[in-house]
C-alpha cells in the first residue's frame, strides 16, 4: 500500500469557501431515538420501493418495510420499532412527493412480541460465496450514500462482458461544510478496510484506489493505518483541492486518468466501481454483522446553528429533531439547505426528514446567503472555464431561457453534472444550473413519453399479429 498524489487534473472547477472549521473536529454522535420517524420508499436513486405496512401495524427495528420494486430499486427496512401510524405522500429533500411510513417510536411491542433480533444473519466474508455476499448487499437495503443514490447491489455486479479493475473509495468530501465523511474516515476506518475486503472479493479483486483531497491530512493518516498491511494493489489517492473533486466522473479521472464516455455511459464502461466510504463501512456491518443500512451521519452545520455536529441517526429522523440535538439556533437562518452549499437543495420546512443519503443539513444567515438579481450574460466566458463537464454553460442557458430545449440538448446539457460551479462563477448570477436542470428534465420527460409510445405501438403490433394468427387458426 502507498499514499501517492494524484497524476491527473480534470478541466475547470472552483474554490468555494468550504466552512468546514465549524463541525470537522466534531466527534460522531448518536441521537436519541426520536418519538417520530418519517421513512420514505424513495431513499434512493430509481423506483420507490413497494410499501408492505398498514397504519396499526407494529414494526420491529430491521423489519423489512418496503419491497424493492425494479432492478434499480433499492428495499427499505424500519429504522426503529414503533407502531405504524400512517402511511401517506411526504415530500423528500429534493421537494419530489413519496409514499413514506409514519412511524410512532414511543409505542412499545405488543405484549408477548419477541425480543428484537439482529435483522439479518452475520456472514463470515472471508468463506462467504460471491453470490451470498452480493445478496447481502441489496437485502441490507444499501444505496449510495454520497448523495446519489445508486444501488450498491447493483453497482457491485458488473454485466456479462465488463469486469472492474478498479474500486475506487470516494473520501473527497468536496462539498462545503460537510464532514460527516471526514468523520466516519476517522473514527470508522477499520469498518471502511473490512469493507473494502467485501467488496474486493465481490468484484473479483480489482486494484483499490483510496482517494482523499489534501485539505484531509487527518483521514489520509487514518486510512494509511487502516490499510497498512492489506495485501494487492492499494493507493491512497491525495486530489487537490478542487470542487467538484468528489464527482464520480472526475474522480475516476483524477486517480485513473480514465474518462467516462458521455451518458448512457456508466464507470463500469471504463472498468470503475466508485463508492462513498460512508457506503463502504455500511457494506462490512450488513455482512459481518448483520445490520441493515438504517442509520448514516449527517453533519449539521452553518453560522447559525448554536452546536453544529456530525450526528448519526436513524434513516427518517425530522430535520427539527437534528437542529433540536444541535442546541437550536443561535441567529435567525435565511436559508436551510438539504446537502451542501453548490449541490444541495433549499428546503421550505423542519418536518422533511433523513434518508441514506442526506449528507448535511446546513442554517445560514442572512450574511452567508447572497440576494441578487439575476442579469443578461456579459459573454465572460468565466461559466465555461469553470464547467468541468467541458460544456458551453452560457450558451446552454441562453438557449434554456429562450425556451430552445432542442439548442440546449444539442450542446450536450445532458452531461451536466448539475455541480453548481458555472452559476458560483458567473458575474452576472445568472441561474445556469438551474437552467441545466430544467433542461434536463424537459428531456427526459420526451423521452420517456417516447418510450411509451414505442411500447404502445409494439403491443399494438403484437396484439394485431396474435389476432391475425387465431384468425387463420380458425
Ligand atoms: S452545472 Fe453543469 S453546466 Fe454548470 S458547471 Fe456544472 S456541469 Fe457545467
Ligand atoms: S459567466 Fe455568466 S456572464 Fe459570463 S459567460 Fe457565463 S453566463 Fe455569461
Amino acid at each position: 500500500m502507498k499514499t501517492v498524489n494524484s497524476p491527473f487534473k480534470f478541466k475547470g472547477g472552483v474554490h468555494p469557501d468550504y466552512n468546514k472549521e465549524l463541525a470537522r473536529a466534531e466527534q460522531i454522535e448518536r441521537l436519541p431515538l426520536p418519538g417520530e420517524l418519517v421513512i420514505s420508499m424513495s431513499q434512493h436513486l430509481g423506483a420507490p420501493a413497494k410499501c408492505l405496512v398498514k397504519p396499526g401495524d407494529f414494526v420491529r427495528r430491521g423489519q423489512l418495510i418496503g419491497e424493492k420494486n425494479g432492478f434499480i430499486s433499492v428495499c427499505v427496512r424500519a429504522s426503529a420499532d414503533g407502531k405504524v401510524k400512517a402511511v401517506e405522500k411526504r415530500p423528500g429533500p429534493a421537494g419530489g412527493l413519496a409514499d413514506a411510513v409514519i412511524l410512532d417510536t414511543t409505542v412499545p411491542p405488543p405484549e408477548g412480541a419477541e425480543p428484537a433480533a439482529v435483522a439479518l444473519p452475520p456472514l463470515d466474508w472471508k468463506t462467504a460465496a460471491r453470490e451470498e455476499l452480493l445478496r447481502r448487499v441489496e437485502e441490507a437495503g444499501i444505496c449510495g450514500m454520497g448523495g446519489a443514490g445508486f444501488p450498491s447491489a447493483v453497482k457491485l455486479n458488473p454485466p456479462p462482458g465488463k469486469r472492474c479493475e478498479y474500486l475506487i473509495l470516494n473520501g473527497a468530501e468536496c462539498e462545503p461544510y460537510l464532514t460527516a465523511d471526514f468523520r466516519v474516515m476517522l473514527e470508522r476506518a477499520d469498518r471502511i478496510r473490512v469493507g473494502v475486503e467485501i467488496m474486493r472479493r465481490i468484484l473479483g479483486g480489482p486494484a483499490v484506489r483510496i482517494a482523499i483531497e489534501a485539505n484531509k491530512p487527518e483521514a489520509i493518516a487514518a486510512m494509511e493505518r487502516a490499510f497498512a498491511d492489506i495485501d494487492g494493489n492499494v493507493e491512497i489517492v491525495v486530489l487537490p483541492v478542487l470542487y467538484p473533486q468528489g464527482s464520480e466522473k472526475h474522480q475516476i479521472y483524477a486517480t485513473v486518468g480514465r474518462t467516462v464516455p458521455e451518458p448512457p455511459a456508466l464507470p463500469i464502461d471504463v472498468g470503475c466501481v466508485v463508492e462513498n466510504v460512508g457506503t463502504v463501512a455500511a457494506i462490512a456491518d450488513a455482512v459481518e454483522k448483520g445490520e441493515p443500512l438504517l442509520e448514516r451521519v449527517t453533519t449539521v452545520s452553518g453560522d447559525a446553528v448554536a452546536n453544529p455536529k456530525n450526528i448519526l441517526a436513524p434513516c427518517g429522523t425530522k430535520y427539527a429533531d437534528l437542529l433540536a440535538f444541535c442546541g437550536g439556533l443561535k441567529e435567525p437562518a435565511a436559508k436551510v439547505i438539504s446537502g451542501g452549499t453548490m449541490m444541495g437543495f433549499a428546503v421550505p420546512n423542519l418536518d422533511i426528514a433523513t434518508t441514506k443519503t442526506t449528507s448535511g443539513l446546513l442554517f445560514l444567515t442572512r450574511r452567508r446567503v447572497f440576494q441578487y438579481a439575476s442579469g443578461a450574460c456579459i459573454n465572460c466566458g468565466r461559466c465555461v472555464r469553470a464547467c468541468p463537464m467541458n460544456l458551453n454553460a452560457a450558451e446552454i442557458s441562453k438557449a434554456v431561457e429562450a425556451n430552445d430545449v432542442a439548442a440546449a440538448e444539442a450542446l450536450h446539457v445532458m452531461t451536466c453534472i448539475e455541480c453548481g460551479a458555472c452559476s458560483f462563477s458567473c458575474p452576472s448570477y445568472r441561474t445556469i444550473t438551474q437552467f441545466c436542470r430544467k433542461a434536463k428534465a424537459s428531456i427526459r420527460a420526451r423521452q420517456a413519453a417516447e418510450r411509451a409510445a414505442a411500447a404502445k405501438a409494439k403491443a399494438a403490433e403484437e396484439e394485431k399479429k396474435a389476432a391475425e394468427a387465431r384468425k387463420e387458426a380458425k
